[in-house]
């Protein structure tokens, strides 16, 4: 605890996840205290939150306990129950982002009749029922549950109707929506991160280009590489448009498809701190963990602007039988001296984000060939040193 004579306000993260580890990196850096909900005591942001309670965060009594006290309450991920956080807010928690925001990160379906709405350009979409309903908003097509998806979980490329049953399946299993999109032939994943505080002060970062490999987040590149710098505002101006809209606080990162014919669409929203802002933490003058920690406090945002012409994040997703990550650090960190690491504290499993990587510099194949390389070298993809 700070000492008495310098009062401070606590923030309340809920979610012990790498996110919320990696917004303890600013909080101690700006002195501001975090108390943490995790998981379980080993979960990765209680590991460096020394103030944590363990417990569930779909449980009120204990969503109560944790932000008693608490100036502020912000999240590692989506999945709080927002009637709780309406009460939260009514005991004078201030929850950032609120409820009202928050609902069209945790639902599709409400993400996408609010940006119809707005008139922001999206995939066509509708809700189906049954398979019969799939064929006729017509194939080949996406279908996605509304709510519970994430890494490419809950998506499901569809070609025939009778591929669309297990997704039925799983929908119904869960209770949720099934969503159809129309299948977009995209050149490139794009995201435009942007950060907005209550008084309604906004940053927003260089548009990035980000790989996906079986729904999960491998690669990002700071900025997009020859990004139409028309697109990359409009990239932008969609997402402060949407922040503004939806009255976001925090990070708002807009993950959007850049067609083949040249127009960006959005694909989906997620109000946190976000892997494809993990490049600003080496790659820009304010991270997004920093600027989120300043958005939900209502402090002044500090500027999202790139240090470097390129930065290159690629994730550590271990292979079976990889080494302790920390064996890594003598070969990459030797061989790259510009090269920054971020651990997560977490047990290997294949494919399982468990880190990244940054590399930035000049040259953007270099960046690419020094980030991949020692990423690679820590999930135990590379057997020698010297490849
Ligand atoms: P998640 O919630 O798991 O991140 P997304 O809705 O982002 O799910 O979908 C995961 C991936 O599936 C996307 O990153 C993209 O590569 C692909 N995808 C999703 N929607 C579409 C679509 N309408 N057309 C083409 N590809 C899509």
């Amino acid at each position: 605890m700070p000492p008495a004579d310098q009062p401070v306000p606590t923030v309340a993260v809920i979610g012990g996840g790498q996110l919320a580890r990696m917004l303890a990196e600013p909080a101690a850096v700006m002195g501001v205290p975090l108390r943490l909900l995790a998981e379980g005591p080993d979960a990765s942001a209680a590991q460096v939150i020394a103030d944590h309670v363990v417990g569930d965060h779909t449980d009120l009594d204990t969503l109560r306990e944790v932000t008693a006290g608490c100036a502020v309450v912000t999240f590692d991920h989506e999945h709080v129950p927002t009637g709780h956080l309406h009460a939260l807010e009514e005991a004078g928690v201030a929850v950032r982002p609120g409820p009202d925001a928050l609902v069209h990160a945790q639902d599709k379906g409400v993400m996408r009749e609010a940006l119809s709405g707005l008139g922001i350009a999206s995939p066509r979409y509708s809700f189906v029922s049954s398979p019969r309903d799939v064929r006729a908003f017509g194939l080949p097509c996406v279908l996605k549950t509304t709510r519970g998806g994430y890494d490419g979980k809950g998506v499901w490329f569809i070609d025939t109707e009778a591929e669309a049953a297990e997704a039925f399946e799983v929908a119904a299993a869960a209770g949720v929506r099934l969503l159809a999109e129309e299948r977009v032939d995209f050149r490139r994943e794009l995201s435009a991160l942007v950060a907005r505080s209550p008084s309604g002060q906004v940053a927003a970062y260089p548009v990035v280009a980000s790989t996906q490999r079986d729904g999960i987040c491998t690669e990002v590149v700071a900025p997009a590489p020859d990004l139409a710098p028309a697109l990359a505002m409009q990239a932008q101006q969609i997402a402060m448009r949407i922040a503004a809209e939806l009255g976001v606080t925090g990070i708002l990162a807009v993950e959007l498809f850049e067609t083949v014919d040249g127009r960006v669409l959005v694909n989906e929203l997620a109000m946190r701190p976000h892997n494809t802002g993990h490049w600003s933490q080496d790659g820009a003058v304010t991270s997004q963990f920093e600027n989120h920690l300043r958005a939900v406090l209502d402090l002044p945002l500090g500027a999202p602007e790139a240090r470097a012409p390129w930065t290159v994040m690629v994730n550590i997703l271990p292979v079976s039988g990889a080494a302790p990550l920390y064996d890594g650090y003598p070969h990459a960190l030797a061989r790259d001296p510009r090269l920054r690491v971020h651990l997560y504290g977490k047990s290997l499993r294949p494919g399982r984000k468990v880190g990244h990587v940054n590399a930035y510099g000049e040259d953007l194949d270099d960046c690419l060939k020094r980030a991949r390389h020692a990423a690679a070298w820590f999930a135990g993809e590379l057997g020698d040193a010297s490849e």
